[in-house]
């Protein structure tokens, strides 16, 4: 009796399965893009538990890294130029791209690896500008930054591993002027001055939220070589302070 209730559900089971693939085909294949573990990291997609996940991906699938840096491209969210992977001094760049504007300018073009232009465009998205809007009611209109690529080790030490800047997986962030003509400078307005101190709150919460795109995140809580900006980067050591 206990055999042939056991067979009855296995053949139920069957039976059903084989009515949702019939039906439903591949269960990933009508799963919304951002819950569906197989596409691929979109700029478009809200920060998820996939998001870690897929970033990894898109950091060893170069192709599947520039179709979505492409995609971006096409919908008008970022300028930029393939400069492929030239040998400069020491330093090896892979695909690397130069983002000359997004939803911001800055005060210079700058190189970016594939993963770390996918990462700047998210943190745009999805963390820097609903920061900017809901503190100040305006978004970010200009970003100055100490630049991404900088063939060197880590603290310019010789016997310091290679820094993220050397792949130009890393972008040193500093200040911020956003379209209602309000500046915000890491240096200038981290530490909060009152309990109202909308500057300090908006560059807590970016620093936070950097933390969901960038695998490592230091900025002025971290160490005094850091005190003026953020150092944001892909190069996969999980920090965020
Ligand atoms: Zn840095």
């Amino acid at each position: 009796m206990r055999y042939l209730l056991l067979m009855i559900v296995v053949a139920a089971g069957v039976f059903l399965a084989g009515l949702w693939q019939h039906w439903e085909g591949w269960p990933w294949r009508d799963v919304p893009r951002r819950y569906n573990p197989f596409a691929p990291l979109h700029v478009d997609d809200p920060p998820s538990l996939l998001t870690r996940i897929k970033r990894e991906r898109i950091a060893h699938d170069p192709k599947a890294c520039r179709a979505t840096l492409e995609q971006a491209r096409r919908a008008g969210e970022v300028a930029y130029r393939a400069v492929g992977s030239p040998s400069i001094g020491q330093c090896q760049l892979h695909h690397a791209v130069r983002i000359r504007s997004t939803s911001v300018d800055f005060n210079h073009s700058f190189l970016a690896s594939c993963p770390l232009a996918v990462a700047w465009l998210r943190f745009e998205r999805h963390q820097l500008q609903p920061a900017a809007r809901d503190l100040f009611d305006a978004p970010v209109r200009h970003v100055i930054h100490y630049g991404s690529f900088a063939c060197r080790n880590i603290y310019h030490r010789k016997d310091a591993r290679r820094s993220a800047h050397a792949t130009a997986e890393a972008l040193d962030i500093a200040a911020f002027r956003l379209a209602d003509g309000t500046s915000v400078s890491v240096q200038k307005n981290w530490a909060k001055h009152s309990d109202d101190d909308r500057r300090s709150r908006f560059l807590h919460r970016i620093h936070e939220g950097a933390c969901q795109e960038f695998s490592t995140v230091l900025g002025p809580g971290y160490n005094a070589a850091h005190a003026n900006h953020f150092h944001l980067g892909v190069d996969g050591f999980s920090v965020c302070r």
